[in-house]
């Protein structure tokens, strides 16, 4: 109740598209009286959560702050959201995105943009000079980040403990980053797809938004009784059966099950075939670590034009932090960063226009009543239905897939990611441990600034420094570090190896 009485307060962040106010009610109930009978079902068994609107929830609508889905409900939870609820967690509701997660600010849906919480810091205000006289008084305020911006502004403001977002450029790190939240983007591969819809498929991860690195890890592999509770009562009914002479083998295999299973958010799905078939080991931070025998990568090539000042001495002071306490602090070389803005434009559009081709008006969301021929249907509906960016992206897509040049662009834009890649295997393999590196290349701005035509390109130049991570299919994480002088969050970004989560959070904890 009192997260739901801070989501009303904080409506003016437009942190939330739609709040399930009733369901969430209804849920926490269920949850106390779990807790009365002493079987709670998990560590996240009545807590509070967010979902980004790019998540199938199934009796909640699902708009990707589009008009083209605009009371759009799936028949069906993603998965990661029904392992959440499985677990317990309370979900108060869907948060705000760029339309379709395309975009950095939390700025281009059709529900209006998010503003970041920090914005109404008193620090920030103080610090921050009114733009004009003209000017109402809040015009100042800055920009959440994005895509994920509602997720990470409702983590920020309190209203909820943890929040999913999806990352396939940075959408879940860049808006952590500027709201001052851990922002986790898992290992591709590791968390199911399934129910997300999709934008990069060959790039998108669920990622997590939490306070703490401590929480992002429990959100991540929750441990559970769930599965314990089922195998108890499949225990039980063998037990009765004939079979019941090797019952000690049945303890000794439930036990396995629930203590390796255990319902974590991450491990196999069925539904989607990308999903590894490891079984995920859930896993507790260590409170002390020795961080003396690592090897921190610094990559040169982050040190990117744009980068603020103010960052790359938060950075650099990062650095020391860990050569003080005993680390290796290397300089390693990521040669072929720089190709990746442009490596991703062409992958992402080719990927999005065959994705957004389900959009037809037939089977999801609007429809046109446009009914000359089934032909103009479609395109009414997909004129009405996208703003301009997503068919700005649809029409490059579909350009990079022509015959003409599937070759020049498409192939050629997969060499170059291979390559890209490839460089994080030869830092890693060289030895490095885990790279440091900004995240973004300033603190947040306002939004009056971001909105202004070349600072939209600006905001693509932010990527530089979270999309290889997603080309590389690799974990890293936002943990905030500092204050800007504005008294604004800054985040660094730890980039770790493949599946190794716990390394990677370890790492983080340690700094956090
Ligand atoms: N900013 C990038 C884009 O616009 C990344 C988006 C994302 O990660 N969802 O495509």
């Amino acid at each position: 109740q009192r997260c739901l009485a801070l989501v009303r307060s904080t409506q003016f962040l437009n942190a939330y598209i739609t709040v399930a106010e009733e369901t969430a009610l209804k849920q926490a109930e269920e949850s106390e009286k779990r807790y009365q009978r002493g079987q709670p079902l998990g560590e996240l068994d009545g807590i509070p959560i967010a979902v980004k609107d790019n998540f199938n929830t199934a009796g909640i609508e699902t708009t990707c702050a589009s008009n083209m889905l605009k009371g759009y409900i799936s028949p069906y939870n993603a998965t990661v959201v029904q392992k959440l609820l499985d677990q317990g967690a309370v979900l108060l509701g869907k948060t705000n995105l760029d339309e379709f997660a395309m975009g950095s600010g939390s700025t281009d849906g059709v529900f209006g943009p998010v503003r970041n919480p920090w914005s109404y810091s008193r620090q920030y205000k103080e610090k921050s000079i009114p733009r004009s006289d003209s000017e109402p008084e809040n015009s100042n305020w800055v920009i959440a980040g994005g895509s994920s911006g509602g997720s990470a502004a409702a983590v920020s403001a309190f209203t909820c403990f943890a929040a999913l977002g999806s990352d396939t450029g940075g959408s879940t790190r860049n808006p952590a980053a500027h709201c001052g939240v851990v922002g986790l983007k898992p290992t591709y591969g590791l968390i199911s797809r399934h129910g997300l819809i999709p934008l990069v498929n060959s790039m998108d991860v669920p990622g997590i938004l939490t306070r703490c690195v401590d929480d992002a890890a429990v959100v991540l592999g929750i441990t559970t009784t769930y599965i314990f509770v089922c195998s108890m009562s499949l225990f039980r009914r063998l037990s009765q059966s004939k079979l019941n002479s090797i019952y000690p083998i049945y303890i000794f295999l439930f036990f396995s099950v629930s203590c390796h299973v255990s319902g974590s958010l991450a491990g196999h799905d069925p539904k989607d075939s990308t999903t590894v078939q490891d079984i995920f080991q859930p896993f507790a931070l260590p409170t002390l670590t020795d961080v003396s025998k690592l090897s921190i990568g610094i990559p040169k090539e982050y040190h990117v034009p744009g980068l603020s000042s103010e960052i790359l001495a938060v950075w650099s002071k990062a650095a020391d932090l860990f050569k003080n306490a005993g680390a290796k602090v290397v300089e390693v070389s990521l040669p072929h960063t720089h190709y990746s803005i442009v490596c991703y434009h062409v992958l992402c559009t080719a990927e999005v226009a065959s994705n957004m081709a389900r959009f037809d008006g037939l089977e999801y969301g609007h429809r046109s009543d446009m009914s000359k021929s089934t032909e103009s249907m479609y395109a009414a509906t997909r004129r009405e239905g996208f703003s301009d960016v997503v068919r700005g992206r649809i029409l490059s897509g579909n350009y990079f897939l022509l015959k003409q040049n599937y070759e020049d662009y498409f192939v050629k834009a997969q060499k170059v990611r291979r390559l890209i890649a490839n460089d994080f295997v030869k830092v890693f393999g060289s030895g490095i441990d885990i790279l440091l590196t900004p995240i973004t290349l300033s603190d947040a701005i306002p939004y009056v600034e971001f909105i202004k035509e070349d600072n939209r390109t600006r905001s693509t130049q932010d990527d530089i420094l979270t999309q290889a991570a997603n080309m590389a299919g690799l974990p890293a994480v936002n943990v905030p570090t500092a204050l800007s002088e504005r008294g604004l969050p800054i985040g660094l970004q730890f980039i770790g190896r493949s599946f190794q989560e716990k390394q990677l959070l370890t790492v983080a904890k340690w700094f956090e």
